[in-house]
């Protein structure tokens, strides 16, 4: 079979002059029918409906229901015995080793806790760590917690947790100094304040950032406190399934050894989930930026014990991914740099959309230009939008860009891009996973000893996120959840390891039977992607 080569385009060839006239402000009917349209999230196809477990019923992206609707990893007819003994006995296991799962580690270990960090590769190999612009927290002047909440609120459009988010915007400050009282070192202007800037969709200048490696600054510093906190940490260890105590209560985990694929088996009082998002699953096909354990892992082994899920059918594509060259798809051009004063061009160098809209009508805004003939084409067949990062330097003088983003500048520099002087080609990326396991403020999932924190939860910012809420989620219910997970672990009534099954996978994989009789499942929790069955070329 010969496979035709699309013809080879340099997006650099034939810049069209870029021509800076404003572009008008949507109307919300027109903000409405722009993302109904374009928006992925919005368009019927490659949508499952949910037949087994706590969410049938909900209509999810093909991926999403496949990692759901799945059979166990550990074997395809019968479950492994539970061993005599467990091969270790803690009060609080946490799962994933990001900042929700380090910050909930040394909270919980503060409250006096015995801990155990399992995580999937190296500690801090993670979404935390890769987070770029920064953290919203309600410091200035003319700011406040409720005008947080009331940004963050619009921003979801109206779908958040009031509850969930009011907690969020009012322990924000606290845990920020927190952060800075550990060694955190944000960026400050000239008199040593910090600085704060703006990020789409937000009223006032309130995100704080550590250059453009925010989230390297913050694991930089509570990786060493980890280290010295007690806290027991295995690393390369996975977990694969929960396990099942007395009334249906989660008891505990298997975990799966990387190095050598043997199984250890966790007793816990109270199990607390920091598995992360999902990026890694492509949904859609998209390129994404998350890192390569972004599988959805803590999803599939929750809702097999009957914990419930929010909001699973909404994702964040992020606006500005990189497209070309395609060795960088899907690698993040955070937000900041629009804020710092970043524009974007059609193939006719003409503006299409405000670049501080909220994520979601950029990103649909990008879409709609691409599949209207108004994307630059690149040479593997993908189509992209300009960025253009020359105009912050214009405006802010020589030199701004290569100082405040020094990782990108890096990073784009290594391709031969300088984008100190020539734009990036941007498509949207599979940025953030929106929904998660429904919890209440201290964490709490619907089943008893589960807890979950940070981007494997649901419910604080609806069915959009702004900008640098993420971080500051991760750490306020990081620290929140992780000392009430130990509380209740410490005062968990006593039960035997006998007492301890796989009962809930087992009448899980029951129903798949009922369900889905005589066909095949998937299996998962999938831990890493396996790019070789994998349809998009550019993903690997
Ligand atoms: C490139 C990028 C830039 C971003 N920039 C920002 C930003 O500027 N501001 C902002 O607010 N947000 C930003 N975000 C989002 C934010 O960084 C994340 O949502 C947040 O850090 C998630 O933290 P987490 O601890 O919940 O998950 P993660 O940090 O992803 O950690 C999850 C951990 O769980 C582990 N794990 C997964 N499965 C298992 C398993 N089965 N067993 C054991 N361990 C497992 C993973 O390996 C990982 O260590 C960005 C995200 C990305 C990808």
């Amino acid at each position: 079979m010969t496979v035709e080569k699309p013809p080879l385009i340099n997006p650099y060839d034939n810049l069209p002059s870029f021509d800076l006239a404003e572009p008008k402000a949507y109307s919300p009917s027109e903000r409405e029918e722009l993302l109904r349209r374009y928006y992925p999230d919005y368009r019927p196809d490659r949508k499952t409906t949910l037949h087994v477990g706590a969410n049938a019923g909900d209509v999810l992206p093909d991926e999403i229901a496949s990692i759901l609707e799945s059979r166990s990893i550990l074997s395809k007819n019968v479950l492994p015995a539970v061993p005599s003994t467990p091969d270790i006995e803690v009060d609080l296991l946490v799962i994933g080793g990001g900042g929700a799962g380090i910050m909930a580690s040394i909270f919980a270990m503060e409250a006096g806790a015995r801990v155990l960090l399992a995580t999937k590769l190296r500690v801090g190999d993670s979404n935390t760590v890769m987070a770029e612009g920064g953290i919203q927290v309600a410091l200035g002047e003319d700011d406040s917690p409720v005008q947080h909440f009331k940004d963050a609120y619009r921003g979801g459009h109206f779908t958040g947790d009031p509850e969930l988010l009011s907690v969020l915007v009012r322990e924000g400050p606290d845990v920020i100094s927190w952060l800075i009282r550990k060694g955190v070192l944000f960026d400050r202007d000239p008199s040593g304040n910090l600085s704060l800037r703006k990020g789409g969709g937000t009223t006032r200048p309130r995100l704080i950032s550590a250059k453009d490696y925010t989230g390297l600054e913050i694991v930089r510093v509570l990786k060493e406190d980890l280290l010295n906190s007690g806290v027991t940490i295995w690393e390369f260890s996975p977990a694969v399934e929960l396990l099942q105590g007395p009334e249906g209560s989660c008891a505990g985990a298997i975990l799966k050894d990387v190095d050598n694929g043997s199984l250890k088996w966790v007793k816990a009082n109270a199990v607390l989930l920091a598995t992360g998002g999902t990026g890694r699953l492509h949904i859609g096909d998209f390129a994404t930026s998350n890192h390569f354990g972004a599988t959805g892992d803590g999803l599939v082994m929750a809702y097999r014990m009957g914990a419930k899920l929010l909001n699973m059918e909404s994702f964040q594509y992020h606006p500005t991914g990189v497209i070309y060259p395609s060795e960088m798809a899907g690698m993040l051009i955070t937000e900041a740099v629009r804020g710092a004063g970043a524009r974007m061009f059609n193939r006719h160098g003409k503006r299409f959309v405000q670049e501080l809209e909220t994520r979601d009508v950029v990103a649909s805004a990008i879409i709609r230009e691409c599949e209207e003939g108004r994307g630059v084409r690149t040479p593997s067949g993908h189509h992209g939008v300009y960025l253009d990062l020359t105009a912050i330097d214009r405006e802010m003088g020589e030199g701004t860009v290569e100082r405040r983003f020094p990782n990108i500048v890096k990073l784009m520099g290594k391709h031969q891009v300088d984008c100190t002087k020539q734009p990036i080609l941007v498509y949207p990326t599979l940025h953030y996973q929106n929904g998660g396991i429904a919890s209440d403020t201290s964490g709490r999932t619907h089943v008893k000893g589960l807890y979950v924190a940070g981007e494997a939860s649901g419910g604080v910012h609806g069915k959009n996120r702004l900008m640098g809420n993420s971080l500051l989620e991760v750490f306020v219910y990081g620290r929140r959840v992780g000392e009430e997970a130990a509380r209740e672990a410490l005062e968990r009534k006593p039960f035997s390891w006998h007492e301890v099954n796989l009962g809930h996978v087992e009448g899980f994989q029951k129903n798949l039977e009922k369900e889905f009789p005589g066909t095949s499942r998937p299996e998962a929790p999938i831990l890493f992607p396996d790019y070789r069955k994998h349809s998009h070329p550019d993903h690997a």
